[in-house]
């Protein structure tokens, strides 16, 4: 589904990504760890197609497409999701509205009708009971005023309406209290599908004992450095980055 071959990108002239590989199947859910600082967000950022991140060199395939080829929009039409770090609040642009249009502007590129107002709100309804989120944030403007915990819920709804082919969430579990935690590794691990891969940024043992990866790298310097299964995670949650050998 997603192939990345040495991928290396710059920031403001700054080399951050320096040589990434990684391939995502589909039904795969991949972690990926690191150090404040690594160039997991970055990647995302590449990913998604972000303009202040400038590729070096590489190659990216999504779905058998030239994904660096791709503008924005087209990414997201296509199947990739982002959920950020830092959820963005857009003042003026109802929750609702953004909802709708995103997930009709997807329907259209898959030569579906578009849903009325009516259809999306039933549609919509069953994901809020879902992810515990109260109608009234339909009706507020994106994120604005939401904590930290309500604007990662939201990014899960945004998830759940689109059904994107690669996921990839970035922190979605920071900043979240133990009931919310549950509620966003539920919506994930419903999201968990054999047609569907995953890629999950995180510091922490604790998403990953909810929603247990097939795979985890360990992305240090803007490389991954070591790659392994659900159990890498385990060893740097007791050993830390300085007790894997290739972080001394
Ligand atoms: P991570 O998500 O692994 O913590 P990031 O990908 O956010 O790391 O950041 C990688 C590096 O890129 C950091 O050193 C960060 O300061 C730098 N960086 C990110 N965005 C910018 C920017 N807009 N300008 C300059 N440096 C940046
Ligand atoms: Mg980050």
């Amino acid at each position: 589904m997603l192939n990345i071959k040495n991928l290396f990108a710059d920031i403001n002239d700054k080399p951050i990504l320096r040589g990434v590989n990684l391939s995502v199947d589909a039904g795969e859910v991949h972690a990926i760890m690191g150090p404040n600082g690594s160039g997991k967000s970055t990647l995302s950022a590449v990913l998604a197609g972000r303009t202040d991140c400038s590729v070096k060199s590489g190659s990216v395939s999504f779905l058998k497409k030239n994904l660096l080829d791709m503008e924005i929009h087209e990414r997201a039409r296509f199947g990739l999701f982002l959920s950020f770090q830092y959820p963005v609040e857009i003042p003026g642009v109802k929750n609702i509205y953004l909802l709708k249009a995103s997930v009709n502007a997807i329907r259209k590129h898959q030569d579906k009708r578009e849903l009325k107002g009516g259809e999306f709100l039933k549609l919509v309804r069953d994901k809020l009971n879902e992810m515990q989120i109260d109608e009234s944030f339909l009706h507020r403007n994106v994120n604005e005023g939401f904590s930290g915990g309500e604007k990662k819920r939201n990014e899960i709804l945004q998830m759940q309406l689109l059904q994107p082919s690669l996921c990839i969430l970035d922190e979605t579990d920071s900043g979240l209290d133990i009931d919310a935690l549950k509620i966003v590794a539920d919506g994930i691990n419903k999201m968990r599908h054999e047609d569907r891969g995953m890629i999950l940024i995180t510091h922490y043992q604790r998403l990953l004992s909810l929603v247990k990866p097939d795979f985890v790298h360990i992305l240090s310097h803007g490389k991954i450095q070591e790659s392994g299964d659900a159990g890498l995670a385990l060893r740097l949650e007791k050993e830390g980055y300085d007790g894997l050998s290739k972080f001394k």
